[in-house]
C-alpha cells in the first residue's frame, strides 16, 4: 500500500478548531478505507513563537519538506501583535511558501447552489459557478528589484517596486494553468496588461507559445486585466481558468472569491515544480481566511475552507478525484440539508457550530462513499 505523507500545521485561531474536522476525515479514509494516510504535526505562527520562539522551527520546515503535502490552517492573533517583525506569525507561512518554491496558487470559486442567493451578485450570474484562479506566487512586483524609497533631497520622495518576469516563470505557471485545464473545462484565459507594459506583452508572447508548443487542444483566450476584472462581476461563468501574474492574481482571486460569499468557504492550493525524479510536486493546501481571533475557541468557526483545502489535496497530491468530488459533494448535500455555520446561516436554516459541520460533512461523505 502506497504511503501518503502529510503534514498538519494547525496554527493558531480557529486553525486547530478546523483542523480538528479535516482529522476526522483522514482517520475515516484510513481505517475504512485503507488509503493510508501517514500523518505528522506541527507547530507554525504563534503557537510556534511560543514554544520556540520562532514562526516556525527548523524540525519542522524539514517535516514539511519531506511530506507529499502539507495542511495548513490559519496563524496570526493579537497575542503576537508586538513580537519581533522577522519571527511574526506570517513569516512562518512565508517560508513555507519560499523553502517549498510553491509559485501557483490555486484558487477556486464555486458557487453552491444553496448559497447563490447570499452572493452580493445576482443568483442566476452566480449559481453553479466554478471557475480556478491560477495566480503566479514567487515573482514579479511583489518581489522584483529595485524596491525601494528614495529621498529626493528636495522635500520628495520617490517610492519604486519593479515588475519583472522572465521567459521560465510564465512558462511553468501557463503550464500548471493549461494542465488543470484539461481535467475541468479545457478553457484558460490568460490576463496581463500588454498594451501598457513589457513584462505584459513578454507574458502574452510565453503563454501563447507555450500553448502551440504543449497545449494546443485547450482552448486558450487573452484578455487585459482590467477588462477581466469587469467580466469577473458581469459574467462569471464564460471562465473556467485564468492563469495571471501575482499582482493582478491577488486582486482578481479575491473579487472571485467574493462572488461565492463567505470567507469561511474558500480553500485554496500552493504548488511547487514537480519533482525531478517522482514527478510529484510540493504542495500546500490552506484556507483563504486567518485565524479569526474574534471567534477562535468559541466552536462556532466555520470549517467548509479547511475541509474544502483537504479535498484540494486528495485531487491534485494523490490524484484521489472520486474521493475529492465525493468530498465536495459531501459539503454541498450538507449546505442543501440548511445546516449552517453562523457566518453562512439565514432565515430558515439550521445553525450548527464546527463540530456539528464537520460531523454531517462526515456522515455524507461516508455515505456517498459507501
Ligand atoms: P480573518 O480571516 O481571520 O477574519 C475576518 C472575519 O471573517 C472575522 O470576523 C472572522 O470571524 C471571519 N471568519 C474568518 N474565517 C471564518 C470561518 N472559518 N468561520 C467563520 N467566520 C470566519 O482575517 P482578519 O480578522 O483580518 O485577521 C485575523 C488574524 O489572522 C490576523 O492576525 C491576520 O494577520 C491573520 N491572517 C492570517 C492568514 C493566514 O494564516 N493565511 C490570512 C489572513 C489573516
Amino acid at each position: 500500500m502506497a504511503t501518503r505523507k502529510l503534514f498538519l500545521l494547525p496554527g493558531d485561531g480557529i486553525g486547530p478548531e478546523s483542523m480538528a474536522e479535516v482529522r476526522k476525515i483522514i482517520t475515516y479514509l484510513n481505517e475504512e478505507k485503507g488509503l493510508g494516510f501517514e500523518t505528522d504535526e506541527g507547530l507554525v505562527g504563534g503557537s510556534a513563537y511560543d514554544a520556540h520562539g520562532q514562526a516556525i522551527s527548523e524540525g519542522d520546515m524539514e517535516k514539511a519538506l519531506a511530506a507529499d503535502a502539507v495542511l495548513f490552517g490559519a496563524v496570526g492573533g493579537p497575542k503576537w501583535d508586538s513580537v519581533p517583525y522577522e519571527v511574526r506569525p506570517e513569516a512562518g507561512l512565508l517560508r513555507l511558501r519560499k523553502d517549498l518554491a510553491l509559485f501557483a496558487n490555486l484558487r477556486p470559486a464555486i458557487c453552491y447552489p444553496a448559497l447563490a442567493d447570499a452572493s452580493s451578485l445576482r443568483p442566476e450570474v452566480v449559481e453553479g459557478l466554478d471557475i480556478l484562479i491560477v495566480r503566479e506566487l514567487t515573482g514579479g512586483v511583489y518581489f522584483g528589484e529595485p524596491k525601494e524609497i528614495i529621498d529626493l533631497g528636495n522635500g520628495q520622495k520617490r517610492g519604486i517596486d519593479t515588475q519583472v518576469y522572465e521567459t521560465y516563470e510564465i512558462e511553468r505557471i501557463a503550464g500548471v494553468a493549461f494542465e488543470l485545464a484539461r481535467t475541468r473545462g479545457n478553457k484558460v484565459t490568460s490576463m496581463e496588461k500588454r498594451n501598457v507594459m513589457k513584462s505584459g506583452v513578454l507574458w502574452n508572447e510565453v503563454v501563447t507559445a507555450t500553448h502551440k508548443a504543449q497545449y494546443a487542444d485547450v482552448q486558450l483566450e487573452h484578455m487585459l486585466a482590467d477588462a477581466g476584472g469587469m467580466q469577473l462581476v458581469r459574467w462569471p461563468k464564460q471562465f473556467d481558468v485564468i492563469v495571471t501574474d501575482n499582482l493582478f492574481g491577488d486582486m482578481l482571486s479575491d473579487v472571485a472569491a467574493m462572488l461565492t460569499g463567505s470567507l469561511g468557504m474558500l480553500p485554496s492550493a500552493s504548488l511547487g515544480a514537480p519533482d525531478a525524479t517522482t514527478g510529484k510536486r510540493k504542495a500546500l493546501y490552506e484556507p483563504v481566511h486567518g485565524s479569526a481571533p474574534d471567534i477562535a475557541g468559541q466552536g462556532i468557526a466555520n470549517p467548509i475552507a479547511m475541509i474544502a483545502s483537504f479535498a484540494m489535496c486528495l485531487r491534485y497530491s494523490f490524484n484521489l478525484i472520486e474521493e475529492a468530488d465525493r468530498l465536495e459533494a459531501a459539503i454541498a448535500a450538507v449546505l442543501d440539508d440548511g445546516i449552517r455555520t453562523g457566518d453562512i446561516w439565514s432565515e430558515g436554516s439550521k445553525k450548527v457550530g464546527t463540530v456539528e459541520m464537520g460531523d454531517a460533512i462526515l456522515a455524507k461523505f461516508k455515505a456517498l462513499s459507501a
